[in-house]
């Protein structure tokens, strides 16, 4: 029997009324598990409402309280993260151990949090001119909403409605409709940690619910995390309707290899981020780049073993190296790209396609594929192919592979391998790319520094959580005050200026 999902409006669960739903199932059987609700414009325009009520309470409430709410929610995830996990590793397929990553990686983010009456600060300057002092204050914008993909539904949520409610904002997230469960728990456990109702709303819904949320005149700003057409159409869409827009897109993560690098290092660093989570991750390494054919050739022949004997398994097995993909529709676009990449005269030496999992005909399950000989002019090069696929391009010189991350569309995260210094610090300094990872393969910021790329993998110019998350959320006031008020100095027609 599929459960029937709901949306969370006002503290309470709330059942759909549009009559449109989305089956979502689970990746290891392929069997429907449940159904989201896609909500009508009317009750996306309730949960924004149910926030707006809920913001000038919240937005008085002392940074120190706001805190405290924020470790009685870390304390409640932290009590419950085996089934928040299962529940995340069951609706997205990704195995059960990377799915508490998923969770501990926003729990970092509502760590950080936890310092919001310290990182809220405003600034002062004492007798900035005869009697004057001047101010700033760091004030919460109102309701703001979210917008998460599939693959992080733990992590991403909590980078946005951690920061923007500790730092006094009440909160609308849509979550992808492909595993929104995870996301409905948060915002009980939300409640239950002491934020009032409306603080936190989760509507679920498709293009309907996001458009509501986009032009809505009560939504002050929108974070968005996705794919990078949706990301631009969030960004120009919310911006045309004078809401501050954050808008991450997709990625093609590069990693360049230098002769001089620890090859089997590398390699278990590309097999982990390669493939890990069926290579469903915007930080995942898709291309790798050894420099000089020497290198090349090591690589490959170290590679293809490992790319053969990886353990495709269920979601629940201990064992597996990664699960299912999360719908079948994307296990066979990633199928799809495998057979672009034959036809663009890419060689193949792993081939994926067909994998079946011996009792689990039905889930949707994905071998791992590696190319070789890949060019930039071939598409899946150029494109994002989101699956456990490694496509590995030749480069002569140094020059000739630093230039490929900086050129290419996207500019999410990058990795060297090398034990030249002097190399990887000029790498870091000059390409042309937001995450850069020496000796790292996934270089993911920790929660007090920021996430963000470049180029088409961002837009609108700011990142997620760190102190860019919190001015993001916030607003700057500054005053200047005179005191006392008793010097007469009379009227001044010229702009004041400090002599
Ligand atoms: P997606 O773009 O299909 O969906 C993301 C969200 O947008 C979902 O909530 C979805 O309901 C909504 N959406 C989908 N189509 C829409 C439309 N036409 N109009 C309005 N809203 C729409 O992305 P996904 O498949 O869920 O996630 C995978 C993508 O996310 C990949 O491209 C991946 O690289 C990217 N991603 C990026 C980052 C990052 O930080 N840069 C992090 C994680 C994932």
């Amino acid at each position: 029997m599929a459960t029937e999902l709901h949306h969370f409006i006002n503290g309470a669960k709330v059942a759909g009324t549009s009559g449109r739903t989305l089956d979502v199932f689970n990746p290891n059987t392929g069997e429907v598990s449940a159904r989201t609700p896609l909500a009508s414009a009317d009750e996306v325009r309730s949960a924004i409402a149910s926030s707006a009520a809920a913001f000038p309470e919240w937005a008085s409430v002392n940074p120190q309280r706001r805190a405290r709410v924020m470790f009685n929610f870390k304390r409640l995830v932290e009590d419950n993260m085996n089934e928040l996990a299962e529940l995340l590793s069951a609706q997205h397929g990704k195995v059960v151990a990377d799915s508490k990553g998923d969770v501990q990686r926003g729990l970092e983010v509502i760590e950080f949090a936890c310092g919001i009456p310290h990182l809220q600060k405003g600034e002062f300057t004492e007798g900035a001119g005869p009697g004057i002092d001047m101010y700033s204050m760091r004030q919460p914008l109102g309701v703001c909403a979210g917008i998460t993909p599939f693959n992080f539904p733990a992590m991403i949520p909590m980078w946005m409605f951690g920061v923007s409610i500790a730092c006094g904002n009440t909160f609308v997230c849509k979550p992808s409709e492909k595993d929104p469960s995870v996301p409905l728990r948060l915002a009980e456990l939300m409640m239950e940690a002491g934020a009032p109702a409306g603080v936190l709303n989760v509507i679920n819904g498709d293009k309907e619910a996001v458009d509501t949320l986009l032009t809505d005149e009560h939504v002050e700003a929108i974070s968005f995390v996705g794919s990078s057409a949706i990301a631009e159409y969030i960004y120009a869409t919310g911006a045309a309707h004078g809401k501050r827009v954050q808008a991450m897109g997709g990625a093609k993560n590069h990693a360049i290899i230098m002769p001089d690098a620890d090859l089997d290092r590398v390699v278990d660093d590309l097999i982990g981020a390669g493939y890990g989570s069926a290579g469903e991750r915007c930080m995942a390494i898709s291309v790798a780049v050894p420099v000089g054919k020497e290198t090349a050739d090591r690589l490959i022949e170290k590679l293809i073993p490992r790319v053969e004997s990886l353990k495709v398994g269920l979601s629940t097995d201990d064992e597996a190296d990664y699960g299912p993909m999360v719908t079948a529709e994307q296990r066979d676009k990633v199928a799809g790209w495998i057979d672009r990449g034959v036809e663009e005269g890419a060689s193949l030496l792993v081939d994926g396609r067909g994998f079946e999992l011996q009792g689990y005909e039905g889930g949707f399950f994905i071998g791992g594929s590696l190319f070789d000989n890949v060019t930039p002019d071939m598409d899946i090069y150029k494109e994002e192919i989101f699956g456990p696929v490694l496509s590995v391009v030749r480069a002569e010189t140094f020059e000739e592979a630093a230039k490929l991350p900086s050129e290419h569309q996207y500019g999410n995260g990058v990795s060297i391998f090398t034990r030249d210094g002097d190399a990887a610090r000029s790498f870091a300094a000059n390409v042309n790319v937001g995450m850069v990872g020496i000796n790292v393969p996934i270089p993911v910021p920790l929660a007090y520094h920021s996430f963000g790329g470049w180029k088409r993998s961002s837009f609108g110019g700011t990142n997620q959580h760190g102190m860019e998350g919190v001015r993001f959320y916030t607003k700057v006031k500054t005053v200047t005050s005179r005191w006392p008020t008793g010097v007469k100095e009379g009227s001044s027609f010229v702009i004041p200026t400090m002599k």
